[in-house]
């Protein structure tokens, strides 16, 4: 049973701080000064931001990841009078997420970059606002055993995992009870537009989401339905699920943001804005529930709810994605990687929108399906599935 932490201020680690999430988690955390106190935060280079942000929080410690901008964020901080102190690296990032001073921390790093500072959290036994999806995609047996082992407390911060794990059961998904975890997303920006012109996508269409405002990462993965596909192994392994547990539902609207079927019939529904201070306010206070700043539902506006099939025509990403959960974690880690390379590739106007799915299918088709047993074999199938999908982007040009 989790202990009520109503009455002691916790130090808070957010890791990615700059970013969308980083910035609505400090919007949260400021409402409540009486409960949250922050310790540290990081960013990769927009360091000038992050003098910023510290000025506001007054953390302890900054850390930036990007080598190149580290001078400037010592230079700002220093011009600043900032009482913190300055880091580099991913050692540095590892030791915010493991401080014994630490009681929560926010994985809010996109991409795999966050998996080590992630992982070092859970490992120090943590409470864990895990919006960084990659890291599960990347490492989730170990990751979940890591929890298990550790004690860390997990809890998603992904507005449809959240939502799942808010209409679960206390004791989490159980097989004679449940029929279907119901995923919904909201199909992006493409859910209407014409087929034939795919290849003409830009980048600026691909990051205009109509209902949710995001890095430009998650963005075109939201684009692509790749971020579907991504959280469909994330609930995989959160929930301990298989794949033939999870149906995705297509919800234009963004306002129903999960289900979860039960075997007499019942759904249960976790509905709400679209705004991740809610997520986040969630994960923050669980099991209590604190003001998050978000605007109630007008329930007389909500006229027209939809829930579509998904077309795999349209999302292929969406299908390769579940394939891979059926395969394993090669071939998500695979997947994971070469999703990254094609989505800064695209947002570089390198290659075309329809290319980020040719290169992660070339990419999986051509991972062998090993166990990865540890951090060190996970990392080195990133490493060789960017190195492959680097090259093969070359065939593409
Ligand atoms: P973002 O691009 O807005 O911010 C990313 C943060 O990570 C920034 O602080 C950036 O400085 C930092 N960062 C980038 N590259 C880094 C590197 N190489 N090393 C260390 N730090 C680095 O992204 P976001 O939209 O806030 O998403 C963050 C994570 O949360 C992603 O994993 C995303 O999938 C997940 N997520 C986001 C949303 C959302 O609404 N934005 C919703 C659900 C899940
Ligand atoms: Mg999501």
């Amino acid at each position: 049973m989790i202990q009520s932490n109503a009455n002691t201020t916790q130090n808070i680690t957010v890791l990615g701080a700059t970013g969308s999430i980083g910035l609505s988690t400090l919007d949260v955390v400021s409402r409540h000064p009486e409960k949250y106190r922050v310790f540290a935060l990081s960013c990769h280079s927009r360091v000038k931001e992050l003098v910023e942000l510290a000025k506001i929080h007054q953390p302890k410690h900054l850390v930036t990841s990007s080598k190149a901008d580290y001078p400037k964020l010592k230079a700002y901080s220093e011009e600043t009078g900032l009482a913190c102190q300055v880091h580099l690296g991913n050692d540095a990032l590892c030791m915010i997420a493991a401080d014994e001073e630490v009681q929560v921390v926010m994985a809010a790093i996109v991409g795999a970059a966050g998996l080590l500072p992630t992982h070092a959290a859970v490992q120090a036994g943590k409470r864990v606002l895990l919006a960084n999806k990659e890291s599960l995609v990347m490492s989730g047996n170990l990751f979940m055993d890591a929890v298990q082992q550790s004690g860390a407390v997990l809890l998603p911060v992904d507005s449809e995992h959240n939502a799942i794990f808010q209409c679960l059961p206390q004791q989490g998904f159980c097989q004679k009870s449940i029929r279907k975890i119901l995923l919904t997303g909201s199909g992006g920006p493409f859910l209407q537009r014409d087929l034939a012109t795919f290849a003409d996508i830009t980048p600026e269409q691909a990051c205009k989401h109509p209902n949710w405002s995001m890095g430009q990462k998650i963005s075109v993965d939201s684009a692509t339905m790749m971020n579907k596909g991504l959280e469909f192994i994330e609930a995989c392994y959160l929930f301990g699920v298989a794949g033939d547990d999870i149906e995705v539902v297509i919800h234009p609207q963004s306002i129903v943001h999960s289900m979860v079927q039960y075997a007499d019939g019942s759904v249960l529904a976790q509905m709400g804005q679209p705004d991740m201070r809610t997520p986040i306010a969630h994960t923050l206070a669980w099991p209590e529930r604190i003001e998050s700043g978000v605007a109630s539902l007008d329930f007389s506006q909500l006229t027209d709810l939809q829930f579509l099939k998904p077309d795999f025509a349209r999302f292929p990403c969406l299908q390769l994605a579940i394939d891979c959960a059926y395969k394993g974690q090669a071939a998500t880690t695979a997947l994971n990687a070469a999703n990254e390379v094609a989505v800064a590739a695209f947002l570089a106007r390198k290659i075309r929108y329809t290319d980020i799915f040719k290169l992660c299918l070339a990419t999986v088709e051509q991972t062998p399906d090993n166990k990865l047993s540890s951090l060190a074999d996970i990392l080195e199938c990133d490493k060789h599935s960017r190195l492959f999908a680097t090259n093969y982007m070359e065939t593409l040009l």
